[in-house]
């Protein structure tokens, strides 16, 4: 095996960056094979240094190989008990002692209803309750205080796994497997959460579930929690979250606006509400951003591309939990026709989730068209500057609002403050932004699309695109993502032309950025992926992307893919 190495990248967003560079076709094949390590990354895929940081420093403190932080305690505790546990299978979770997450357990409220499902699950003051016959299918969860004596050994020797719950730092933890901290500040105010353990295999594979699944911590927070300072973030929900909400909802159209850690933490929110027993199935219609499509392919999912919308009738059944979109696809540009997914959701009566991130509601407002949620990655272009990460989910419905608001005051999962403050300055700004990403992709789409070294450009605004008559029909502007593939399509080919200097645009992945982003997409995101699934869902495997920028002047940008896709060119 190859022997890791370190690679800086440059940070795409400075001091918080959420991105940061992979400058050429060789970093992107470290990155995957992990074969390399960087500093800077994408900050779901790439802990920030702050973070790294702070788990370094909890590690030590808990003597333990993996740290996994959070944006709460209470979510910190979800993730383990679902990786612990993965939806369906039989098992019991034992809790000794009796705090707030205990009883939502034993209510059945903690655990999304579908998760929950063939669990047995129990709260218990007295250890020696704790039935002998404990299996590696049991969870037991030792609350703040329990003694659980003899038990907790017991229960490991029977493979049972066992979790230390401490909301409050504690100086003596008790004997455990797996620890779930609370993290505060010198004020005790809550501020993440952490996971932390020495098995390898549930560790790393806690590591990928959340990475998906998106309950990120803020490497603002890190940086307060590492200076063990006050930070005046006591409550969640602090003004400025309170303002962007109310902002979000006037742009969409909505009522209520929930804010989170990221937008996959908005995705899977919404559907851990929405899937139950016997109602767990998703309807996704397009190609959808890959963490939702990975998301998605654990659970019961029937997908369905734009073209196929005549079976959108018979897929919808009394088991359908929601019909789940984008407005924009990302990154073929797809547009599926929002009208007929509306009417057909509420003929059956079936929720309707419109991804909304890459159109933006200066684009579209999908509540008009008879969406039941919006949702955004508010990382993308409401923040645009690199240096923000968050979700949103946008309702207009009371009862739906009241389900959200009820599940975040119990997961205390809120977008921190801090980052709630910087997509408040950036929001005032979206919708003079938005003409110009509109404008600019426009001209760069049309641009790669006359190029001798393009074969094929994915740009809902361009005449040619299968989308684009729909688009024309639901959209104000095509947004700002735009995919092609080289004339030659081959690794090679596409190593010349990224591997080139390429001024002023970065090499990073992420989208929405007021500068200029470029990535080989399939690459990055399906990269162990053979021809056979490529092929399935559509994806060309030397399919670039680039999120064109909001910058004043895009000629520059023209001129370096001119120079870059020359370079193709002449090799072949
Ligand atoms: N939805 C879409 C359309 C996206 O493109 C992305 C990320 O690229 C997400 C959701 C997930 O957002 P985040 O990365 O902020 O979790």
């Amino acid at each position: 095996m190859a022997a890791e190495t370190r690679r800086q990248g440059d940070a795409v967003g400075g001091a918080y960056a959420i991105t940061g560079t992979l400058p050429t076709i060789a970093d992107v094949v470290a990155f995957k094979e992990s074969t390399a390590t960087f500093d800077h990354g994408y900050y779901r895929f790439v802990s920030h240094p702050h973070l790294r940081r702070l788990e370094a420093e909890l590690k030590t403190r808990f003597q333990c190989r993996h740290c996994r932080l959070a944006e709460s305690y209470q979510t910190a505790l979800l993730e383990l008990i679902l990786c612990l546990h993965p939806t369906g299978r039989p098992g019991r979770i034992f809790v000794l002692g009796s705090f707030p997450e205990a009883t939502a357990l034993a209510d059945g409220r903690f655990l999304p209803a579908c998760e929950g499902d063939g669990l047995s699950i129990m709260t218990l003051q007295d250890p020696s309750r704790v039935p002998a016959d404990l299996g590696r299918q049991d969870i037991l969860v030792l609350g703040p205080g329990a003694d659980a004596g003899p038990t907790a050994r017991i229960a490991r020797e029977h493979g049972a796994s066992v979790v230390a719950a401490i909301p409050t730092p504690l100086s003596e933890p008790p004997e455990a497997q797996f620890f779930v901290l609370g993290l505060s500040d010198v004020d005790g105010g809550a501020l993440g959460g952490a996971v932390l353990g020495n098995a390898d295999r549930v560790m790393d594979r806690l590591a990928e579930q959340m990475k998906r699944r998106g309950p990120v911590l803020s490497s603002r927070v890190a940086e307060r929690l590492l200076a063990g300072a006050a930070t005046g973030m006591t409550g969640a929900h602090t003004e400025a979250n309170a303002r962007v909400a109310e902002t979000l909802c006037r742009m969409e159209g909505g009522s209520r606006a929930f804010l989170y850690a990221s937008g996959m933490s908005a995705i899977t929110r919404v559907l851990d509400l929405l899937r139950a027993p016997g109602k767990r199935q998703i309807v996704a219609v397009g190609h959808l951003y890959n963490d939702t499509y990975q998301t998605l392919r654990i659970g019961e999912t029937v997908f369905l591309g734009v073209a196929e919308l005549e079976r959108l009738g018979d897929a919808v059944g009394s088991e359908t939990a929601a019909i789940l979109t984008e407005t924009i696809t990302n990154p073929l540009s797809d547009v599926p026709d929002l009208r007929l997914l509306s009417r057909v959701a509420h003929d059956r009566g079936v929720p309707l989730i419109v991804d909304n991130t890459i159109a933006t509601p200066i684009n579209c407002r999908p509540f008009e068209i008879g969406a039941d949620y919006v949702i955004h990655s508010t990382t993308k272009y409401l923040n645009g500057t690199n240096d923000h990460g968050g979700g949103a989910v946008i309702v207009r419905d009371e009862r739906r609002a009241r389900e959200l608001a009820e599940r975040q005051m119990l997961m205390r999962d809120h977008m921190s403050p801090r980052e709630a403050a910087v997509l408040e300055t950036n929001l005032s700004s979206v919708s003079g932004r938005m003409s110009r990403f509109n404008a600019n992709a426009l001209r760069i789409a049309e641009f790669l699309a006359g190029h001798p070294g393009v074969r094929r450009v994915f740009y809902c605004g361009l005449p040619t695109h299968r989308s684009h008559s729909v688009a024309r029909d639901l959209l104000q502007g095509f947004g700002s993502v735009v995919s092609f593939t080289l004339r030659e399509e081959s690794l090679d080919g596409l190593r010349a032309f990224y591997d080139s200097p390429l001024d002023g645009i970065r090499k990073a992945p992420s989208l929405g950025s007021n500068v200029t982003l470029l990535c080989p997409y399939t690459m990055l995101t399906h990269y162990a992926d053979s021809d056979e699934e490529l092929a399935e869902i559509g994806l060309p495997r030397f399919l670039a992307r680039i999120s064109v920028g909001c910058e004043e002047e895009c000629a520059p940008i023209m001129e370096s893919l001119d120079q870059a896709l020359r370079a193709t060119v002449q090799r072949g």
